[in-house]
């Protein structure tokens, strides 16, 4: 098993973790309500994500499904 030659210095030690640091994460504004929220996370104030799909509980709400029935109910008035 290695083993180090002699010890690390505290100085040597404190200037190795001097490199140690937390890095800032990277903000953004939810185009829904405008608070600021990690980029590519469901906003935690309003649910949505990108500001076009609801997330509620972990199940998707997309927004607008009303135009794909409407359409159906044309072609079947059409018959
Ligand atoms: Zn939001």
């Amino acid at each position: 098993m290695a083993v180090p030659q002699r010890r690390i210095s505290k100085t040597r030690k404190r200037m190795r973790r001097t490199h140690f640091k937390l890095t800032a994460v990277g903000l953004v504004t939810c185009p829904k309500c405008g608070a600021m929220i990690k980029s590519h996370h469901v906003c935690p104030k309003c649910g949505y994500y990108d500001g076009k799909v609801q997330v509620l509980d972990g199940k998707l709400v997309k927004e607008e499904p009303k135009k794909a029935p409407a359409k159906k109910a044309t072609k079947k008035a059409d018959k």
